[in-house]
């Protein structure tokens, strides 16, 4: 291989990518790969869809870009009235971006405009989960809690409030209830001691994803949040850019657990890796007052682009047209127990779990203690390295606040068949066999 004018991060050489179709992607060499984690969990609907080229065609064919404020475009128009229906109207206004990181930082930036345009402009910080991703991008990295990513950069980024989450696999209370209810009790006590009336926001993702490797949070904690946030009078922002768009069997998860947030962000899946498009969905009073004082002080260049709303309206039609959040229910417990079965024959294997088609899977040195393995002994590297030489793609991170613990995430395009995840878990039985080898 040639010297590589690219740097992303440090690690092996990478196999050229040939092609790709359906669940399935082939280097140049010929060896083909299972894409469990669909790229970054972000080709929801697999690779190769006609339907999603010919939609992006016809508007190549039409026009690709215009300018948002020079021109009203009838795909975003269209693609605002899906997002807005997918809520069932509970968030009736929506702001495209081109990327997950740009539809959070929108979301810091609107609800921190909408308290300066309300007469409190005293509301300046947000509170947020350790662990959690909310992106690379200075603000989102304000309120990602993930100790690698953040180290660099604490001189850069405001001050956002960062609290634990609950945990239903370390946790050492009575019961899950207890546990949520101590958590929300600590949380509380942690915005009292900072003043409420100095938060903007709680920003959380509702099914932890890379930073926790698929932690539920459950609708009590949900719940509970909404209620802390409604009583200080803060708004809540649930960060959707993974969970969004079907990924968990309904449209958002969000929709589980009968809690709305004020303000949501969604984008990976959305474009389903045919086309970079995000987007801030929000309530019409919030805008309004935003609006009324002198408009909303942010944008992108690329922001709601025809192509890239023609794509996102193909992919939501796409998952309509073929029933895709029923397949994802139907395909996400197949997994699920499939997943549980294997990690009953690996003492290694912590915990599994997830919703929908969005699970992890966590590594633990000892099952008993919970202990980590030592994290020099990089076990998710190692996982991943041996599920990838069986053909299959799984999404490894670190599980605990970056830093120690192993996870890692299966998560397939939403159009995976029966047969294709029984072939999903073979491969992984056969990488796992081989990690009992290397661990003995
Ligand atoms: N928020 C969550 C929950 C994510 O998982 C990610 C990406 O992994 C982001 C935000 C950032 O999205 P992007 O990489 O598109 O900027």
């Amino acid at each position: 291989m040639t010297d590589s004018p690219l740097f992303y991060q440090a690690g092996p050489a990478l196999p050229e990518v040939s092609h790709a179709e359906g669940v399935s992607l082939w280097d140049t060499q010929g060896k083909e790969y299972l894409d469990g984690c669909s790229g970054a969990i972000s080709c929801n609907l697999g690779h190769g869809r006609q339907d999603i080229r010919d939609a992006m065609l016809a508007q190549l064919d039409r026009v690709a870009f215009t300018y948002r404020t020079q021109f009203e475009n009838a795909p975003a128009l269209a693609l605002g009235h899906a997002l807005v229906g997918l809520t069932d109207g509970a968030l009736d206004k929506v702001f495209f971006v081109s990327s997950g990181s740009e539809a959070v930082e929108s979301a810091l930036k609107l609800a921190r405009q909408y308290f300066v345009a309300t007469g409190a402009p005293q509301r300046r910080r947000f509170v947020s989960l350790r662990p959690s991703y909310h992106g690379s991008t200075l603000g989102a990295l304000g309120v990602t809690g993930y100790r690698p990513l953040e180290a660099p950069f604490t001189t850069l980024t405001h001050a956002s409030l960062k609290v634990p989450g609950p945990d239903f696999y370390r946790h050492r209370d009575a019961d899950d209830d207890a546990h949520v209810d101590r958590v929300l009790a600590e949380t509380r006590a942690t915005i009292e001691a900072a003043g409420p009336e100095s938060i903007i926001a709680f920003v959380l993702e509702p099914i932890g994803g890379a930073s926790t490797g698929g932690r539920l949070l459950g609708e009590r904690y949900l719940k509970g949040v909404r209620a802390l946030c409604d009583e200080f009078g803060c708004l809540l922002i649930l960060d959707e850019v993974l969970t969004g768009v079907g990924r968990t069997g309904t449209w958002f998860a969000y929709q589980h657990y009968g809690v709305t947030p004020d303000l949501l962000v969604t984008a990976k899946g959305l474009g389903a890796g045919y086309y970079p498009v995000g987007a801030l969905l929000t309530r019409r009073d919030i805008v309004t007052e935003v609006m009324a004082s002198g408009g909303f002080q942010h944008g992108h260049t690329y922001a709601g682009n025809p192509l890239a709303c023609a794509t996102g309206l193909a992919v939501i039609e796409a998952i309509r047209r073929e029933g895709l959040l029923e397949n994802v229910r139907a395909r996400g417990e197949q997994l699920g127990t499939g997943l549980r079965a294997l990690a009953e024959r690996h003492a290694w294997v912590g915990h599994v779990r997830g919703l929908g088609l969005l699970w992890g899977v966590e590594l633990v040195a000892d099952p008993a203690t919970r202990e980590p393995f030592p994290a020099e002994q990089n076990r998710f590297a190692q996982i991943t390295a041996l599920a990838r030489e069986e053909g299959l793609l799984v999404y490894p991170r670190r599980t605990l606040d970056g830093v120690a613990g192993d996870h890692f995430l299966v998560t397939p395009p939403l159009t995976i068949t029966a047969d294709e995840v029984e072939t999903l878990l073979e491969r992984l039985s056969r990488a796992m066999a081989r990690f009992d080898r290397a661990l003995a």
